[in-house]
């Protein structure tokens, strides 16, 4: 067993045998020719052919993959109509026959595109330029030779794929291609996105890997060759679900979360940084649930300011385009630590300063964390919400930071909505004064992290402890009971937001105690779609 590894140009898993392309060979020499006149009119006569075989791949490929893809056909006639002078030259002042010139011309070309080191498409085109002229010279020599036939699906493996090679195989037959060459912005790359397969390029496979069993891991941008026993049964596994995962893509995106009699739930993505948003969207989440706001701490080297922070808080509310945020303040301390706060080792950290004790007793971080904030929800539509709550004090004091930081900005005139308040319900303590804090604010969402570690006493970092930890424990299951309920005699609404939130075994039992958001890693959400889709 062998991993190689190279560029990704396109994410996915596939299993199977390993195929070498079969390149149609293009042998030129170089020949004294006597009647130049002659030669370029045998010269032309290819081109002429050449340009009508690229007409038909051009409809073949609209047909077979799309328009845009069958535009590099397009570019092939161009790179050949810029052929002329030069070939008609070299056959001219050299007095040698057509394909030495055609050839000569392509690598020429081909070399100018190399130099363009400040524009990666154009230099990604040198392959089209060899790839038109082995045509004009195929066809002066009487053509043919494109064929590629597999009797079984297979990984391509080849040093490049030129687009005329693309089009012409068997795409029933190809599971992944594997370039050796090629860049992310190749045809090939460009291709495995529409026929919706893996895709490496610059993966230095050797050719015996030919025949053999190969994995191609579009995720980590490898392909492991001839795979051990226990490597092929955990990629089937990974295999399975990404066919169901695009399987549930296919079925439910753009369908709502709704059980057969009505009930309609926010299914929201957690996310952590502005990276994640192409999840978001990919995964046809409703809105976000849980943005931890900490990674804006933690990829800095200091304090991050009022106005970087408001930029990034406006891009996703931006990004979003009206549908919900819930931005989570600052939430550090713990098994998040970052050198520049300066906190004081502690004997037990997970019970000590962290998240909104940092905030309510730093209040300049927490007050530039909040006028960020608000100035970006004009921007969209955020919520803010309060880590770590243990009392009604802390939420009384969250309240009044933020209609201090409101009056300011109307004082200042800048322009900000009313977001709604909301907090994480994370602690017993919390879960037991649910109708105090509920009161006070528009929505709760239940952190079962944290909320599993304190109500079991179980450090949720201690590895060894697993045998003790139990994620279905009744204690936690009731406590979100508990909050659920609490949450509605006050029409506040609850959600989850911790990994419990995803447990498919627990959807149905949170849908019946009557939770109205669950937020959770994207590739969760429509799994669980799926299941409110079919209760009742
Ligand atoms: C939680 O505690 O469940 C939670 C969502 O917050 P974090 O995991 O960031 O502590
Ligand atoms: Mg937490």
């Amino acid at each position: 067993m062998t991993t190689y590894t190279g560029k990704a140009s396109f994410k996915g898993i596939a299993i199977g045998r390993i195929a070498e392309m079969k390149k149609a060979e293009t042998i030129v020499r170089r020949e004294h020719v006597e009647d130049v006149d002659a030669e370029i009119a045998r010269y032309h006569a290819a081109k002429e052919q050449a340009q009508q075989e690229l007409q038909a791949l051009q409809e073949k490929a609209a047909r077979d993959i799309g328009e845009a893809e069958a535009e590099v056909f397009e570019v092939h006639a161009m790179f050949l109509d810029d052929f002329d002078d030069s070939v008609e030259n070299i056959i001219r002042e050299q007095r040698i026959n057509a394909e030495y010139a055609v050839a000569t011309t392509a690598d020429n070309t081909a070399a100018m595109l190399a130099a363009m080191d400040d524009n990666p498409y154009m230099q990604a085109r040198q392959g089209d330029v060899k790839d038109v002229a082995d045509r004009v010279i195929r066809d002066m020599n009487g053509g043919g030779g494109e064929a590629n036939a597999f009797s079984e699906q297979v990984i391509l493996l080849a040093d490049d794929l030129a687009p005329s090679e693309t089009v012409t195989l068997d795409k029933s037959m190809v599971l992944a291609f594997v370039t050796r060459e090629g860049s992310t912005n190749s045809h090939t790359a460009i291709l495995a996105r529409t026929m919706n397969i893996p895709a490496l390029c610059q993966t230095p496979v050797p050719k015996d890997a030919e025949g053999k069993m190969g994995i191609v891991d579009g995720f980590s941008g490898s392909i492991i060759v001839d795979p051990d026993e226990a490597t092929l049964e955990s990629y089937k596994k990974k295999l399975a679900e990404e066919q169901e995962k695009q399987r549930l893509l296919r079925e439910l995106k753009g369908k709502e979360t709704v059980t057969k009699s009505g009930r309609k739930i926010k299914l929201y993505a957690n996310i952590g940084g502005i990276g994640d948003l192409n999840f978001v969207m990919e995964n046809d989440a409703a809105g976000v649930g849980l943005f931890r706001s900490e990674f804006l701490y933690l990829q800095s080297d200091n304090y991050p300011t009022e106005e970087e922070q408001f930029k990034a808080y406006r891009t996703v509310a931006e990004m979003l385009a009206g549908k919900e945020v819930v931005v989570r303040t600052l939430d550090i301390g713990a098994d998040k630590q970052i050198d520049y706060f300066k906190l004081d080792k502690e004997e037990n950290p997970a019970l000590g300063y962290r998240a909104i004790r940092i905030c309510l007793t730093r209040e300049e971080i927490f007050k530039t964390q909040l006028r960020a904030l608000y100035r970006a929800s004009a921007f969209g539509n955020i919520d803010i919400m309060f880590p770590m709550i243990t009392s009604v004090w802390e939420v009384q004091k969250c309240i009044d930071m933020c209609q201090l930081v409101k009056a300011e900005l109307k004082h200042q005139d800048i322009p900000f909505k009313d977001c709604p308040i909301g907090i994480m319900i994370e602690t017993p303590a919390a879960v037991l004064i649910a109708d105090e804090l509920a009161e006070l604010v528009d929505f709760f969402s239940i952190g079962t992290n944290d909320l599993t570690q304190y109500t079991l006493a179980i450090d949720r970092q201690n590895q060894s402890l697993e045998k003790f930890f139990d994620a279905h424990h009744p204690a936690v299951l009731k406590a979100i009971r508990m909050t659920i309920e609490a949450g509605h005699r006050h029409n506040t609404w609850v959600g989850i937001c911790g990994e419990l939130g995803a447990d498919p075994e627990l959807t149905e039992d949170f849908v019946n105690w009557g939770i109205d958001e669950l937020s959770m890693s994207p590739s969760s959400i429509l799994p669980v779609r799926k299941i409110i889709r079919e209760m009742d």
